[in-house]
């Protein structure tokens, strides 16, 4: 599906206002979830001294602050873990800026812009943070199917297929059975990486649930996710796939907090540890064990929406190489 590069077709557009008012139903639902379970809101950083390093492939942006060169953040992650240092439970609703790779611009999940419900919780396991995060995906299904209806009718959605989520439990599979599976497909996924979205569409056509990949190896992934000491090699963190072929939703994991393993992993990933004084200095003085997520807010959108691609999750969608508004 093309995009409409012109604001005010896209704006005016009927199914564009559609799917914000859905988008304007997950927040409701994601705010209130969240804050049943004793969650704070807080709003979050745009710029700083440094910035996510495992926005992979994606390429971060500069800007000069008075004489220093700052990043604009493309993911929160940093100061998630900071903020455990005010709160046990915390999230942001996170604007990200990642020059994504021009190849992505057609893939429908990638935006240069976008904005991740950015969850952090002291003292969580990976099974505590996936629970939850479990719960906030079916309340938003829930709550979408209960008061949007309407909404989710003018914009074609398959609401039986949306239903059918919630039917039963979530699916865990490691990413090593996963990898087995792409490969048994005939599909070539490396096995010391991510699942390519390729990958990630054929895995959630089959799926008729979300369903959850575990144990990523390091290497793939962050500094901040933390290493199994029982299987050295993998992270105990996760990433939650959409059914009907959408694909990624979310990332998370349980993250490091131990100050000379932060710096052995930032050391591995070829950066240099100096450039991250402010966080490892907060780490070297301590900082509470946590898990958490980040959901992709438009992908998340255009999962329960049922669109064809993130630019009609947002209200000015910014595309790989497309220059925009
Ligand atoms: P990541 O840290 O790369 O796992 O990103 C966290 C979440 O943000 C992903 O699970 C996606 O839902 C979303 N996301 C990441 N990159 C993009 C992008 N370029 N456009 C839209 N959503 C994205
Ligand atoms: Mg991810």
């Amino acid at each position: 599906m093309t995009r409409q590069s012109d604001p005010r077709e896209h704006l005016a557009s009927a199914k564009t206002q559609a799917v914000l008012r859905i988008q304007h139903r997950i927040l409701i639902a994601v705010r209130e979830h969240l804050r049943e379970q004793g969650f704070i809101e807080l709003l979050p950083p745009i710029i700083g001294p440094v910035t996510d390093p495992g926005a992979r492939g994606a390429k971060q942006v500069d800007i000069d602050y008075y004489g220093h060169r700052y990043k604009l953040m493309t993911s929160a992650i940093l100061y998630k873990q900071a903020t455990l240092l005010a709160f046990d439970k915390i999230f942001f609703i996170a604007p990200n800026i990642r020059l994504e790779p021009l190849e992505t611009a057609g893939t429908g999940r990638h935006l240069t812009e976008f904005h991740q419900i950015d969850v952090e919780m002291a003292g969580a396991s990976r099974d505590d943070i996936m629970e939850l995060l479990e719960s906030l995906v079916r309340r938003v299904i829930e709550e979408t199917l209960d008061t949007s209806a309407d909404t989710l009718g003018e914009v074609g959605r398959d609401t039986a297929a949306l239903a059918k989520a919630l039917l039963v439990p979530f699916g865990r599979q490691t990413h090593s059975s996963a990898v087995g599976r792409l490969h048994a497909m005939g599909h070539p996924q490396n096995s010391d990486a991510e699942i390519d979205w390729q990958g990630e569409v054929r895995l959630a056509s089959e799926a008729e649930q979300p369903f959850f990949i575990t144990d990523y190896p390091k290497g793939s992934r962050g500094f901040y996710d933390r290493e199994n000491e029982q299987q050295p090699g993998s992270l105990r963190n996760f990433d939650l796939l959409a059914p009907e072929g959408y694909g990624e939703l979310c990332s998370g994991s349980e993250r490091e907090n131990d100050y000379a393993t932060i710096v052995a992993r930032i050391r591995e990933t070829g950066e240099n540890p100096a450039k991250y004084a402010w966080y490892l200095k907060m780490a070297r003085e301590g900082i509470p064990s946590s898990a958490g997520f980040g959901i992709g807010l438009e992908r998340f959108t255009r999962y329960i929406a049922g669109v064809d691609s993130v630019w009609q999750a947002s209200a000015y969608p910014k595309i790989p190489g497309e220059p925009s508004p």
